[in-house]
């Protein structure tokens, strides 16, 4: 195929370097790749939606939210203990169906064993360096009691906003293309907000004190995704700051916070999809090798493969060799400063 021929040659890592790894070198899967032209990169982005995709299910759960399980803007208008609570109960019930769900499934149970797992290493179990000794206990401790609060909390606050007037409304039946538009474009400015926020995040004084509290997962699990200090998750989700001058709805705001946090959570299950038949490989795509990259490798991959920052800023790891050099000198570099 000429797009394969268009490969570079690179030196793939050993066979026992990950259990299971997508084709490599990983591909350029951004929509804003100008060689590849809008035709391309319009299939690309259907194909990331369609005909199913976790972020089209987070969309649904996000309408599901809005009308059945979150307070009416009569309500929020005034801070109230009942729909406050109700908000961390409701967010602390959908993390555990899907974090919690995705352990049982794929790390109690096993169901599908090592098939599509990228590293094969257990969790850490007694290793002081976790919050109580343990991987799986730090991390739903740091996702649930930091993660879902602050969570919560932007949640709460952008409610009461819109109810008061402070931050602008807009409803489908005024404008429904651009309602439908703001789904495909939140996540793109996900994106971009996370990468910069990341390479904070990379500092040495904040890495010490803040993001290193994420990378005492080398190997992750879906726990792992919100497993986060309390001012990374502060900096995280300020991305749903945007709404404070972007008019929208508050189904938009609640998407924006659970497709941060939600697909924190899928993307980092470990393995590359979930699959139901046995020994199919072909499932709901929840995994990121690009992310499991930046795990194991550190200083590389800080964004996410859709909008090519990493390739913008010299950052991107595509699963060679030649690229884990790169970024070990890279990580070399940072350390002396
Ligand atoms: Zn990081
Ligand atoms: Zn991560």
């Amino acid at each position: 195929m000429a797009h394969d021929a268009a490969k570079p040659e690179v030196t793939l890592p050993a066979k026992s370097t990950w259990n299971y790894q997508p084709d490599l070198p990983l591909e350029d899967r951004s929509l804003f790749n100008l060689r590849r032209g809008p035709a391309e990169g319009l299939k690309l982005l259907w194909n990331s939606w369609l005909p199913i995709s976790d972020r089209l299910i987070v969309v649904g759960v996000s309408i599901l939210t809005w009308f059945y399980l979150s307070p009416s803007l009569q309500t929020a208008r005034t801070f109230g203990f009942d729909w406050v609570v109700g908000v961390y109960l409701r967010n602390l019930i959908l993390i555990t169906l899907v974090a919690g769900g995705m352990h049982l499934y794929l790390y109690t149970f096993k169901m599908q064993g090592d098939r599509l797992r990228y590293d094969a290493r257990p969790f850490h179990k007694k290793n002081a360096l976790f919050t109580f000794s343990s991987q799986f206990l730090d991390n739903v401790f740091w996702s649930i009691a930091s993660g879902v609060t602050v969570w919560t909390a932007y949640e709460v606050l952008g409610l009461w906003a819109y109810a008061n007037g402070y931050m602008p409304m807009l409803d489908f039946a005024t404008h429904p293309i651009l309602f439908v538009l703001w789904f495909i474009f939140l996540p793109f400015y996900g994106v971009l907000h996370f990468y910069w926020i990341h390479r904070l995040l990379h500092w040495r004084p904040v890495y010490n004190y803040v993001h290193s509290l994420h990378h005492r997962n080398v190997n992750v699990g879906p726990w792992s995704g919100m497993s986060m200090h309390p001012l990374e998750h502060i900096a995280y989700l300020s991305s749903v700051l945007i709404h404070v001058v972007l008019a929208s709805h508050p189904i938009h705001f609640i998407f924006q916070l659970q497709q941060k946090v939600l697909l924190a959570v899928t993307s980092h299950a470990g393995y590359e999809s979930v699959t139901l038949a046995e020994d199919s490989d072909t499932g709901l795509r929840v995994g990121d090798f690009f992310h499991q990259l930046h795990h194991r490798y550190f200083e590389c991959n800080y964004g996410e493969p859709e909008v090519p920052c990493d390739k913008w800023f010299g950052t991107f790891h595509d699963g060679s060799e030649e690229a884990t050099a790169r970024t070990r000198v890279r990580m070399k570099e940072m350390r002396k400063k």
